[in-house]
């Protein structure tokens, strides 16, 4: 059952409307990081999780997000509604689309299911729940950055600030299962390559915890300084429409003067 009340969780009013601040929310309505995103995100992810705890905390959290996207929505209304219309060069995309909002981003990017992370198993899910509440956050610290209206930055404040609450709840969670600090998880085991930190990008390199010391089984890292390839060649293409010649058309070059030739560069 759903059960819809009207009434805002703090008061969503605007004092001078602006419709080009209003087309930066969008970016909250219908945007990656938006409220539409985690709203769905949490919801979705409730059918599959089998704890039901978790499941109860994610319907929770994805109701509060369907409570801020009509926050958003109403801040959006007024910053479009009473536009300007000697200023309409500021907000194209409502005087093209009509007073908002709309399910868009801040730049008329139609919002869709490919920004929703979920699937597969708790950890993957509350994982990804982590990062839509920093972008989330991210997103409402721009948009408060340039925000001139009072009244919407009261919202703005609050809407930030239920974000870092949520980020919060699901690093509890995780930790509650031991899986905040754990990179592993599901079922298939790593293989041994798993303690392994390559050195790929050579000069001006560092050594910190992320490749110095030990992993959170207790591994030590093996910081490797020059990585060489240990898989050979993988076998040619077998493409029988191709132009067959019985041998390749070029001359390979020598094995010692192509190792010459890398180490002059
Ligand atoms: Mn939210
Ligand atoms: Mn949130």
């Amino acid at each position: 059952m759903f059960l819809h009340r009207k009434e805002t969780i703090v008061p969503v009013t605007v004092g001078t409307p602006d419709a080009r601040f209003g087309q930066y929310l969008l970016e909250q309505f219908g945007g990656a990081t938006g409220e539409l995103t985690a709203a769905l995100q949490y919801w979705v992810q409730a059918f599959h999780v089998t704890d039901a705890s978790i499941r109860d905390m994610l319907q929770d959290i994805a109701i509060e997000e369907f409570s801020h996207l009509e926050m958003v929505g109403k801040l959006i209304v007024q910053h479009t509604a009473k536009l300007d219309q000697t200023a309409v060069y500021e907000a194209p995309l409502f005087q093209m689309k009509g007073i908002g909002p709309h399910l868009v981003d801040s730049h008329g990017c139609a919002w869709t299911a490919t920004y929703v992370q979920e699937g597969g198993n708790v950890v993957r899910d509350l994982r990804a729940n982590i990062s839509a509440e920093a972008g989330a956050r991210q997103t409402y610290e721009a948009l408060i950055k340039r925000c001139e209206d009072e009244g919407t930055r009261k919202v703005l404040v609050h809407l930030l600030t239920r974000e870092i609450t949520h980020a919060q709840m699901f690093m509890k969670a995780l930790d509650a299962m031991g899986k905040l600090d754990d990179p592993m998880f599901g079922t298939v085991e790593p293989d041994e390559t798993v303690n392994i930190v390559f050195n790929l990008s050579s000069g001006q390199d560092f050594r910190g915890p992320w490749n110095d010391g030990e992993m959170h089984d207790g591994k030590a890292f093996e910081y490797v300084a020059d990585p060489e390839p240990r898989g050979g060649f993988p076998p040619p293409p077998v493409n029988t429409d191709d132009e067959q010649a019985k041998s390749p058309l070029g001359k390979p070059v020598a094995e010692a003067s192509a190792t010459r030739a890398r180490q002059k560069t």
